[in-house]
């Protein structure tokens, strides 16, 4: 193993619940930031990739892959970002239901900042560019708009459920995760 490779290895933080500390993003540290975790006994070291060592002065040590904290961390609030945003709303325009990539969408006040709509949770959902300018400065029953549905403040939990659903496509995870990434996940009926 080269250092590079092992440079680019990233941790998997689990809660004390077994579960990702967070979905959205996904809660990693770089290897060196859980290493030293392990150390100091912060956290408890689950799982170590296999067939990489790095070596001090006096002995090799395990790389470590997933680590839990010892402590239940109890989740704060959603934070009010345009990541978080796309993905309560699943990247799809909210008036014509379609999915876009994060690049080609926008964001729409359903009620217009110039009749002084807040930008917040309930007042914003993302759009596409068409849709947000058909709807321009008017308020939905002004322009015969209709939303998916009445924009609300996600919580962790529900964040969580939507970044996990769409968490299975992605190729960037590395398999030694995947256990605890996918074994309690909720079965399609
Ligand atoms: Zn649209």
């Amino acid at each position: 193993m080269t250092s590079a490779v092992l440079g680019d290895l990233r941790t998997l933080v689990l809660n004390a619940d077994m579960q990702p500390l967070s979905w959205a993003p996904l809660s990693v540290l770089s290897w060196q930031d859980a290493f030293v975790a392990v150390m100091q006994e912060r956290v408890i070291q689950l799982k170590t990739y296999e067939d990489v060592l790095v070596h001090s002065a006096t002995r090799s040590h395990e790389v470590p892959a997933v680590v839990a904290l010892k402590n239940y961390h109890k989740r704060r609030r959603v934070a009010f970002t345009r990541y978080h945003l796309f993905l309560r709303d699943e990247f799809r325009c909210q008036y014509c239901g379609n999915q876009f990539h994060a690049k080609d969408l926008t964001f729409d006040h359903v009620i217009p900042r110039s009749r002084n709509g807040a930008s917040c949770w309930t007042n914003i959902v993302a759009s596409c560019p068409a849709d947000n300018l058909r709807k321009g400065n008017l308020t939905l029953e002004q322009s015969g708009m209709r939303l998916l549905r009445a924009p609300f403040e996600p919580t962790p939990h529900q964040l969580d459920a939507i970044a996990r659903r769409s968490m299975s496509i992605r190729e960037d995870l590395h398999r030694t995760w995947s256990d605890f990434l996918y074994w309690d996940s909720e079965l399609e009926p």
